[in-house]
């Protein structure tokens, strides 16, 4: 028997997108989600055990109808050039889009939102917060992402046990009509979407960035047919996404149950999270396919959460999502430690690909 090579779903346009700087509490800061994370896993991946597979440009995107609302992807696809048409080389002398103004419903007040003719408004209607900004090259990065997604999951649709696509920039805080968190399409629900639609009648997603998807959560929050479950640092601990994330966040409607969500606290090591990813990946186990949304942000080493799970931890948790026998995609999430980046994505794949055996298909 031979190793399972797990195939690496990748776009070289992954690294146009530039996020330069953030504005983050009023200042701008370096922004962490940089083009070199593509370089730094890419490198941890070609050798062994792991199959490079480079992906085209897709002529069409159907799973992102179902996913997003056509007013943010029309708006992700036209904003940088709104805003080099836009006075704002003048006035400002910068080309990134950064919302300045956020048409919460507090400030409508139940009145409709229209768009804004200024784009550095409009921003705001999809915006929901001034870290994840939009430059010249981030929509073609975007859409590769989107691609990199749907190409594994139709990879695994045709047979393949686990497929990695190494998405960038990461998606799961992108909601049905908004972007935030480093995010603005959601790859993972790009990939469930493509599973379904090639017969998957309920597919699991489980979250293993250090930081709730929100964007997964909300796409699914009241559908029966995909189940969200995120094991992820306590938002009421002062952590992204701050205001949902919480243990009974459960769904709504028909998807009444199909969302779980377990926070830890500040400071969690591999035993407690470990618990918490078997359970989840109990929880999934009779659905017919797996999306992981691998987020390796968790790791002791990251400087986005205070969490502190190990390499053998991530390989754990491989292990156990991997022993539930489901078809699965793993999505690029979150990660930003350059120097471990690459060997924890590849200490999760392998320990995922241990319990899958080369079969006769492959
Ligand atoms: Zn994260």
């Amino acid at each position: 028997m031979s190793q399972y090579a797990v195939p690496v779903l990748w776009s070289p346009d992954t690294r146009l997108h530039d996020p330069r700087h953030e504005v983050w509490v009023g200042v701008q800061t370096i922004g962490t989600e940089t083009s070199a994370r593509v370089d730094a896993i890419l490198e941890a991946l070609d050798g062994p055990g792991f199959r490079l597979v480079e992906v085209a440009s897709a002529d069409d995107r159907p799973a992102l109808d179902t996913v997003h609302d056509p007013a943010l992807v029309e708006f992700l696809g036209t904003a940088a050039d709104r805003w080099a048409a836009g006075p704002y080389e003048d006035l400002v002398g910068q080309d990134r889009v950064v919302p300045y103004y956020f048409p919460t419903p507090a400030m409508t007040a139940g009145l409709p939102v229209r768009p804004a003719v200024a784009v550095h408004a409009d921003a705001g209607r999809f915006a929901y917060d001034t870290m994840t900004q939009i430059g010249p090259g981030t929509f073609s990065a975007v859409l590769a992402a989107v691609d990199c997604a749907a190409a594994a999951a139709a990879l695994v649709s045709e047979g393949a046990p686990l497929a990695y696509a190494l998405c960038r920039p990461p998606g799961h805080h992108a909601t049905p009509a908004g972007f935030g968190g480093s995010c603005y399409l959601n790859n993972a629900a790009v990939a469930a979407e493509t599973l379904r639609a090639a017969g998957a009648a309920t597919v699991g997603i489980v979250d293993l960035d250090a930081h709730q998807g929100n964007g997964t959560a909300a796409i699914y929050y009241d559908r029966a047919d995909t189940r969200y479950g995120s094991v992820h640092v306590d938002p009421g601990a002062g952590w992204f996404p701050h205001v949902v994330g919480y243990a009974d966040e459960t769904g709504a409607g028909a998807g009444e149950g199909a969302t779980r969500n377990l926070p830890l606290p500040e400071g969690t090591g591999d035993d407690r999270w470990l618990e918490a990813v078997a359970d989840l990946a109990g929880w999934v186990a009779d659905c017919d396919a797996l999306v992981v949304s691998l987020g390796v942000d968790a790791a002791a080493d990251d400087p986005e959460s205070p969490l502190q799970v190990t390499a053998d931890g991530y390989r754990e948790a491989g292990r156990l999502l991997g022993a539930t026998g489901l078809p699965a995609v793993a999505v690029q999430e979150g990660g930003y430690h350059l120097p471990t980046l690459g060997g924890l994505v590849a200490a999760y794949l392998s320990g995922h690909a241990a319990g899958v055996r080369r079969s006769g298909g492959e």
